[in-house]
């Protein structure tokens, strides 16, 4: 199934990209699923996989390591201890959240000689248990990341808060691309907004709607998660 999920998938994204004239990118959400199932999704045409933990994202990559084509995409938190063990090894980090984070990945980039390509997470619900600058802090976050040589943002990242019925969020991607489009406006140096990661499994129809042109699924494609094997 995972591999007819990816095709009706993509087609869906293509035609919805069509529509609004712009790409949308599909980040296959790979956490929890094995090597064997990452493979089905690529005879699909799926390259790029999101993962949320450094340890699995690392233990993946090496198992999969005959494919040097998949583009890997770490979508969760990220904690600044681990920043040396990913850095250089992904194409881009969805969870920038804070400048000592953005301090670290500066340092270790500095000593890779590469520019590190992040998303800067919002959390746009006001939700605790989530991890995200707050958006009354986007501006001051931007012009200070503005002064980082080695990290380039490349757009907005949001985890919206569940719900049972997706329309009751929809305020949250519209307000996210309202922000999007704001900075868009205003140039920053080494600040791009090129990239609106938002919508999941769940939501991401709606997300798409209202302006998303990066989703990240993983039950849509994979089935539900077993945290426990
Ligand atoms: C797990 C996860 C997803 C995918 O969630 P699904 O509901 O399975 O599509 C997307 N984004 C982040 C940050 C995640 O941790």
């Amino acid at each position: 199934m995972i591999k007819e999920n990816v095709t009706a998938l993509r087609k869906t994204l293509t035609q919805k990209g069509k529509q609004k004239k712009e790409e949308i990118t599909l980040i296959a959400v790979s956490k929890t699923v094995d090597a064997e199932k990452v493979l089905e999704a690529m005879a699909a045409g799926q390259r790029i996989f999101g993962e949320n933990r450094v340890q699995e994202l690392l233990k993946k990559q090496e198992n999969l390591s005959a494919y040097p084509d998949i583009s890997w995409h770490l979508i969760g938190h990220l904690q600044t201890n681990k920043v040396k063990q990913v850095i250089g090894k992904v194409d881009l980090i969805h969870s920038l959240d804070r400048l000592s984070l953005a301090d670290e990945i500066e340092k270790q980039a500095i000593k890779h000689h590469i520019s590190v390509p992040c998303l800067i997470q919002v959390n746009m619900g006001e939700e605790e248990s989530k991890f995200g600058i707050a958006k009354e802090e986007i501006f001051e976050m931007v012009s200070a990341l503005s002064k980082y040589p080695h990290i380039a943002v490349k757009g907005l990242m949001t985890v919206a808060p569940y719900a049972s019925n997706p329309e009751e969020i929809r305020w949250v991607f519209r307000e996210m691309k309202g922000l999007f489009e704001k900075l868009k406006m205003n140039p920053y140096q080494n600040i791009s907004m090129e990239f609106l990661s938002m919508g999941m499994s769940n939501d991401y129809e709606i997300a798409i709607q209202e302006g998303a042109n990066m989703v990240r699924i993983g039950t849509g494609i994979f089935g539900e998660r077993n945290y426990h094997q």
